[in-house]
């Protein structure tokens, strides 16, 4: 266990989550593990049933990605507690489905701050200590909405949101992949988690009519793919793009 590098998800914080299903699943391979949000209070709770269940140190650490100050202070926290990062997970983002020509710039703002200055001040803190270790994994979440012009719930400022997310991916893949540190995205679907807030389930159906699988996916498919590519045999894998739609959007 001594070499698997201890991991940090942002956005791990909710019960239904994404990042919860990822933070016990990079815990179940071994990799010690930290839930990042701002609800503190979830972020030790499930950190607590991560230890737990799989005897794994785990930990729940205050962040608001959109921060650096409070960026910065998670990452030392991290460092003091479990040791050198060698795994980071930009899970952590927001949605709203407004109309493009109703959307606000309170509300530009916070859907574009939280998915992509959120994953600029993850990696800008934690990259240079991985390229300085020779050895890192970074996975973002971006979205099928960035591919499709939206078709699961977000408005225009979540597509371009998470198309800024797969740029920078590759982006960044590009500068760090001589120093054994790789940089990928995953494009999920519609997942069934409670990021939409209550939804018309006909609204729901409807989508789900034009997923060839013929169903939402789970947190738990989602995770799975990630946490592939945390780990040693993704190393020739970066810059990529890696989809779990069902089919919804085919390329
Ligand atoms: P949830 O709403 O369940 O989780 C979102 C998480 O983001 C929460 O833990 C929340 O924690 C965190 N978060 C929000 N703002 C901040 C912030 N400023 N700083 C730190 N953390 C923050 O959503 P999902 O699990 O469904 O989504 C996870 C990711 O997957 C998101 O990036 C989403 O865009 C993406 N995605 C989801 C899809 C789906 O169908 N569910 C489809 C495609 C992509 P807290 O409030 O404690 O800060």
């Amino acid at each position: 266990m001594a070499n698997i590098p201890a991991a940090v998800v942002t956005g791990a914080t909710t019960a239904r989550g994404i990042g919860r299903a990822i933070a016990l699943r990079l815990a179940e391979n071994g990799h010690p593990v930290a839930l990042l949000g701002r609800n503190l209070v979830t972020a030790r709770e499930y950190a607590a049933e991560i230890s737990d269940k799989y005897g794994i140190p785990a930990v729940g650490v205050s962040c608001d990605v959109t921060d650096p100050k409070s960026v910065d202070e998670a990452a030392g926290e991290v460092d003091e507690r479990l040791g050198p990062v060698g795994v980071l997970v930009n899970n952590a983002g927001i949605t709203d489905p407004g109309r493009f020509v109703d959307i606000d710039v309170a509300s530009w703002n916070a859907v574009v701050d939280v998915s992509v200055a959120g994953t600029v001040n993850m990696m800008q803190r934690m990259v240079p200590d991985m390229m300085r270790r020779k050895a890192g994994r970074i996975v973002n979440i971006t979205s099928v909405s960035a591919q499709n012009g939206g078709g699961v719930f977000g408005g225009a400022h979540y597509a371009a949101a998470k198309s800024s997310v797969a740029g920078l991916t590759r982006a960044v893949s590009r500068e760090c992949a001589h120093a054994g540190v790789t940089v990928n995205a995953v494009a999920p679907g519609l997942i069934d988690t409670d990021i939409r807030g209550e939804v018309d389930p006909a609204l729901i159906a409807e989508v789900v009519s034009g997923i060839p699988v013929g169903r939402m996916g789970t947190a738990e498919e989602v995770a799975a793919t990630v946490a592939f590519l945390c780990g040693i045999e993704a190393a020739y894998i970066t810059g990529a793009t890696i989809d779990i739609n069902g089919g919804l959007y085919l390329r």
